[in-house]
């Protein structure tokens, strides 16, 4: 943890993802999968803290005054309440979801060994990817390289051409 009045580090960019576009379903999102492992990465409350941070729902100034050391400090203890604090923004996000959301745009990333949701608030409602940056690259990459081996493979079969096309000479 920082010293008192230093700025807890930022998470680091890929520590968290805010692709959910709802808080509720950006705090489900901090479950990943790691090398074909799920990984909860609110492993302990600094992440927690870090994940707050991102997202935007804990007070930056409470995060500024905790010591280090904090976690037997009184500022722990009002953290604590601040922690009590922050599920409820994450039950109201859910709570909106439930009531004015479509569910059927909440959507889990089509990637197959991804577990990321989001609620896809896209004009045409085709968002396909939690990030294009990450799965989405990746999904075309991979349908570029089918492409090309498929391509290798009909080339492969075609019969080679031996002279010009057209009628034989008598
Ligand atoms: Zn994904």
């Amino acid at each position: 943890m920082p010293a008192p009045g230093q700025t807890p580090p930022p998470a680091p960019a890929d520590e968290f993802s805010l692709v959910g576009n709802v808080l509720c379903i950006d705090f489900v999102n901090t479950e990943v999968v790691a090398h074909g492992t799920p990984v909860d990465r609110l492993g302990d409350v600094d992440a927690l803290l870090r994940w707050a941070r991102m997202a935007d729902v804990v007070d930056e100034a409470a995060l500024r005054r905790l010591p280090a050391g904090w976690r037997s400090s009184r500022e722990a203890g009002r953290l604590l309440q601040d922690a009590k604090a922050l599920r409820a923004p994450i039950a109201e996000s859910a709570a909106w979801l439930l009531e004015h959301g479509d569910r059927a745009l909440i959507r889990r990333c089509e990637n197959p060994r991804c577990i990321r949701f989001f609620y896809d608030t896209t004009k045409n409602r085709r968002r396909r990817w939690c990030s294009m940056d990450a799965c989405g690259s990746r999904a075309k990459a991979a349908a570029y390289y089918e492409r090309v081996k498929a391509g290798q493979r009909v080339s492969a079969g075609r019969p080679r051409r031996a002279g010009r096309p057209g009628p034989s000479k008598p």
